[in-house]
């Protein structure tokens, strides 16, 4: 049976699998799935021949939220100490005909990993490994124009999961694990958030397009002030809506108004380019605040989280959903919506919505 191998943050292993069924369902594909609960990976099998290569041909990563990365499996293989090399090799030699040519082999750790030894390994390990593969004829040269990458994950020292993934179709960053360095003058953590969605998110020969240009932004529940730090930090100019108090260093770049006002009620007197929104609230809530927004033209790109409950966070996801695309369907205008469980969420996925026409 093939098998496709997802990453998701630990913890959220049944909504990532939910994810997958639905997909491929849509998809016209049937599958099932196995969480490895508080691993980040989900083992989702389908049901006939040649289904893995066909759903990734079908359906798009960045359509997924809490699915991060993906990888179609071909074996796993226990590593003697001896000869991991050697092993990864047998193992391969057996799914030659079902490989794609590769040029590359990424070798990677669970996102939970502590075995600073095993990180230590998978560092060192790739140039032998990289040799070995190309001498017994299983990887191409570097940069020779292959389509996909050989992805080995690495639970331990004893065992490996081989598979492969497609340029074309797999998160930007290995993993979907955007590290970022929080710089000390940032007010709160919560700044990163932002930072990684805009990497995800926007297209990155474009980012100028979207964020440069001293654009005009909506903070709604900005305090302390992590996400309008980073818009100041682009230039632009901010209303931060919130009753708490913002950084007193943030307010001193004379580039950020205060506004003590509710988020959900307040409106900007003209429209803007941007609005964020980082409110603990219900997400629905703040699903029917963004279609407001972006509906009637108070702004032309927005992020937001939705704070997701305790149970039913997939299905919360998709009524949320249902509410951005109806009312935006009833508004008449075109966008384009895409969702994430980011690397710096945690009870809460990531949205983005630019308006299009
Ligand atoms: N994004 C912020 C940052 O980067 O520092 C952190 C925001 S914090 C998670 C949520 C904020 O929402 C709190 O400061 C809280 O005061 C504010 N808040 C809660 N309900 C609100 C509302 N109805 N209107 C405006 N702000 C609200």
């Amino acid at each position: 049976m093939e098998q496709i191998l997802a990453f998701c943050r630990p913890g959220f292993e049944a909504e990532a699998g939910q994810e997958l069924v639905d997909s491929a369902m849509s998809a016209g594909l049937y599958g099932y799935f196995q969480p490895e609960r508080d691993r980040g990976l989900v083992r989702f099998y389908l049901t006939g021949p040649e289904q893995a290569e066909a759903l990734l041909d079908r359906v798009g990563i960045e359509t997924l939220v809490f699915v991060r990365d993906w990888l179609i499996v071909l074996d796993t293989p226990e590593l003697p100490p001896e000869d991991r090399v050697g092993a990864v090799i047998e193992a391969l030699k057996t799914h030659r005909s079902a490989m794609p040519r590769c040029d590359r082999v990424e070798v990677r750790l669970l996102e939970n990993n502590t075995d600073r030894d095993l990180g230590n390994f998978a560092r060192k390990w790739v140039a032998p490994l990289s040799r070995g593969l190309r001498g017994a004829g299983l990887m191409d040269e570097p940069d020779s124009g292959a389509s996909a990458r050989l992805e080995i994950i690495l639970p331990d020292f004893t065992q490996a999961i081989i598979g492969f993934s497609f340029a074309e179709n797999r998160a930007r960053y290995a993993g979907g694990i955007v590290r970022l360095r929080l710089p000390a003058s940032a007010p709160s953590r919560s700044a990163l958030k932002l930072e990684e969605a805009w990497k995800v998110f926007l297209p990155p020969e474009r980012e100028l397009d979207y964020i440069g240009g001293g654009k005009t932004a909506a903070d709604l529940g900005a305090a302390p002030g992590g996400w309008t730090w980073q818009l100041v930090r682009q230039g632009m100019s901010v209303y931060a809506v919130d009753n708490g108090p913002m950084n007193a260093d943030l307010m001193a770049s004379g580039q950020v108004e205060h506004v003590r006002a509710d988020g959900y009620s307040w409106r900007p007197h003209r429209g803007i380019d941007w609005m964020v929104c980082d409110i603990v609230d219900q997400p629905r809530k703040t699903a029917h605040l963004v279609v407001d927004w972006i509906g009637s033209g108070l702004c032309r790109y927005t992020v937001f989280n939705l704070k997701l409950p305790m149970k039913k966070r997939y299905e919360e996801w998709l009524i949320c959903r249902d509410i951005l695309v109806q009312g935006l369907k009833a508004a008449g205008i075109g966008y384009r919506l895409q969702a994430r469980h980011l690397y710096h969420d945690r009870e809460e996925i990531t949205c983005f919505i630019e308006r299009t026409g």
